[in-house]
């Protein structure tokens, strides 16, 4: 599929994706969105990237414009769950755009915020519902919405609504859904638990895959510096003085490195800010707002909070710690790389995370070339690098590490963006 003329989505409904500026379906565009029209169930694999948001809202805006009507009070005709608040709210944001030329209404609910204007939406009526599971449960049980009409029921990131503990309560809210509906569940990941919960709600399904991670790897420009724990903090500064780094997300392990990092960065002068589950939903808003407007030039998050962000033109995405599972890595420095777009990921990596790093490594099957040409390079984390049990390697792989020893593919790469890294150094 090459032009979004081909797929047979309502005139208003291509007339939005033009507004977009969207040319071309992605791959999982291509693939869901002509099953879905034909009201088929649909499990797609795809991460945050791929472009998969549309692929499930454009065939969703399409069947309800059919025959829009006004939306009944209480009772949705589409149902959209998602795990986190953030990605909600985009989800929530991309129905609008793609349904600007229609007459259909959404609402999105989700918890730490007041429940009033959402209870009065729902009232008034909506076609569509954007959810968190454990708001739509307590809106469900004060009885200010029935799920009996729902037609459409899509489950966003059914792997990590699991990771964060939400299977009960989202068989809680597939077992009030009626039996006549379509079921759409998109995973960027297929754990048994994922499987086992689409064979309990699809129905026949097609299943649709977008490319593996390792495309999305690929666009990435990465590097990895070795430095000692206590200098992190003097590396990412100095860092951030190059200019070019103009629109950072930096991940930290856990929530209060989030707020120490995001601290010591407006004491250096750069605006910055923290988005973790310990703040307050307009709090995290609030930094959204400011890093998409450019008002923030550093935004400090941890994997949870991040998942799901949707900003464009994020220049680098830094692992000011490594994470520990290797999936993450891909899905933090798919920030950098949206739709199309090219990016560079920076890895800070001590010496208790060589063991992160090489699974990284085995994961996304490429060595990440070393910058040595920084101030805080510890030669010996870089020495033991890589090695199952710290051991210094030998004789493997002598193009590990440094820019002369790349391979051919790396160092062409470089030469083409000769000043984005240009400014690591001392
Ligand atoms: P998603 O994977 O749904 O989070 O989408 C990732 C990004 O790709 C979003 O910023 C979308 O606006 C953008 N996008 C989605 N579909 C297309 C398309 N066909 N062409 C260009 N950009 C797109």
């Amino acid at each position: 599929m090459t032009e979004f003329s081909g797929l047979k989505l309502a005139q208003p409904i291509l007339r939005a994706i033009a507004d977009e500026g969207y040319t071309t379906p992605t791959p999982i565009q291509g693939k869901s969105i002509p099953p879905l029209l034909k009201g088929r169930d649909l499990l797609g694999v795809a991460q945050t990237g791929t472009g998969k948001t549309a692929a499930f809202a454009l065939p969703l805006l399409h069947r309800l414009a059919e025959n829009a009507g006004k939306p009944f009070s209480r009772q949705p005709r589409a149902l959209i769950l998602a795990p986190t608040r953030e990605l909600a709210a985009q989800i929530g944001d991309s129905l609008r755009s793609y349904g600007r030329h229609l007459r259909l209404r959404s609402a999105v609910v989700f918890g730490g915020t007041s429940s009033r204007p959402q209870i009065r939406a729902l009232a008034q009526g909506v076609h569509v519902l954007v959810a968190t599971p454990g708001r739509l449960l307590d809106l469900m049980n004060q009885r200010h919405l029935r799920l009996d009409a729902v037609e459409v029921f899509i489950l966003d990131e059914a792997d990590r609504m699991l990771d964060m503990g939400f299977i009960r309560d989202v068989r809680k809210i597939a077992a009030a859904l009626s039996q006549r509906r379509q079921t759409v569940l998109f995973s960027a990941t297929m754990p048994k638990s994922v499987q086992s919960l689409a064979d309990g709600l699809l129905r026949d399904p097609v299943r649709v895959e977008a490319a593996p991670a390792a495309t999305t790897v690929e666009k990435v420009d990465q590097r990895v510096l070795f430095v000692a724990k206590d200098k992190k903090r003097a590396l990412l500064s100095k860092l951030l003085a190059d200019k070019d780094l103009e629109r950072v997300l930096i991940f930290t392990r856990t929530k209060h490195g989030a707020d120490r990092v995001a601290k010591h960065l407006h004491n250096c002068g750069i605006r910055s800010d923290a988005i973790h589950g310990n703040k307050a939903q307009n709090a995290r808003q609030r930094a959204l707002r400011g890093f998409r407007s450019g008002h923030i030039r550093a935004l400090v998050a941890t994997d949870i909070a991040a998942r799901g962000i949707d900003v464009e033109g994020v220049t680098h995405v830094i692992n000011f710690e490594l994470p520990n599972e290797p999936e993450s890595y891909v899905h933090r420095i798919g920030r950098t790389a949206r739709a199309g777009a090219t990016g560079i990921a920076i890895s800070f990596c001590d010496h208790d995370e060589r063991a992160y790093l090489r699974d990284i490594e085995k994961t996304i099957r490429q060595q990440v070339p070393v910058i040595e040409d920084h101030p805080y390079h510890v030669a010996e984390i870089a020495h033991y690098r890589g090695t199952a049990k710290g051991r210094p390697q030998r004789n493997k792989r002598p193009s590990q590490g440094k820019g002369p020893s790349q391979g051919k593919g790396q160092r062409r790469r470089n030469s083409r963006r000769p000043r984005r890294t240009a400014g690591l150094a001392a």
